[in-house]
């Protein structure tokens, strides 16, 4: 069950100049005024790399977290151009990063890259937000929890601190498609999954479990009888304070 604290994490992508930060303004004012549920979550944006320092900065004492999209799979300095490894971000004053998106996946990164991003990221005091999930043939197979229990058994290693990684679970069919789970489904999934990782990695408690893919305003209301789930990662509707804030709303309704 997700008893704690509920997570609203925004994936802007490839989105957002230095202005954007006036939509986190707006959603940091709504958190603010939500004076009956903002004990209940949080809320962490994810900018492009572009931003992050300004963000970072903006938001020190505010109620957003930021958070970055990715990293390079080495660390400190080096010579790898156009790249920006953790301890670089950490600098920044950022404590969480996504790492495994499906989109990278897609554009080349593999086990051994995003099992070394994790290491890194963890090592430079990140909370990962380590996303998996399966193709759409994968789910036709039948292979979803297969695909799922093989991309943690990869990448995560048993002394890791698991109160440090949020374990995202994105279908990867259901991404940008505006397709979902049915909620038995999800809520199917994700107490197979939880229960392989208390298993696993011998956890006392329960770790925490994100649900990404075509979240919005109308589509939270399916989720939110699914006590599993400790928060949503929202990619197209988080770049609009309206759409992301509109999700807060429904999901406490
Ligand atoms: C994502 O990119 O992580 C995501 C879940 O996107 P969307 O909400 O647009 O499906």
């Amino acid at each position: 069950m997700a008893n704690g604290i509920r997570y609203f994490v925004g994936n802007w992508k490839m989105f957002g100049i230095p202005s954007s930060y006036k939509i986190l303004d707006k959603i940091n004012g709504y958190f603010i005024k939500d004076k009956k549920n903002n004990k209940k979550y949080k809320i962490i944006i994810a900018p492009p790399l572009t931003l992050l320092q300004d963000f970072s900065k903006r938001f020190k004492n505010k109620k957003i977290n930021i958070s970055a999209q990715n990293c390079y799979h080495k660390d400190n300095f080096g010579a790898y151009t156009g790249n920006v490894s953790p301890f670089m971000i950490k600098k920044l004053g950022i404590n969480y990063i996504i790492i495994g998106h499906s989109e990278n996946r897609a554009s080349g990164e593999n086990n051994k890259i995003i099992k070394e991003k994790v290491a890194l990221a963890l090592k430079n005091n990140f909370t990962v937000i380590f996303c998996i999930g399966e193709n759409k043939q994968e789910k036709k197979n039948k292979k979803t929890i297969k695909v799922l229990k093989k991309q943690v058994s990869k990448v995560i290693k048993n002394k890791y601190n698991f109160k440090n990684i949020i374990i995202a679970y994105e279908p990867v069919w259901s991404i940008g498609s505006g397709k979902l789970p049915s909620p038995h489904e999800l809520k199917k999934n994700a107490i197979e999954l939880k229960k392989f990782l208390r298993e696993k990695f011998r956890l006392n408690y329960n770790p925490k479990l994100l649900y990404g893919g075509s979240v919005d305003k109308n589509s939270v209301h399916a989720f939110k009888s699914i006590k599993e789930l400790d928060g949503f990662l929202i990619g197209g509707a988080s770049k609009s304070s309206k759409n992301f804030v509109d999700i807060i709303k429904n999901f406490y309704k």
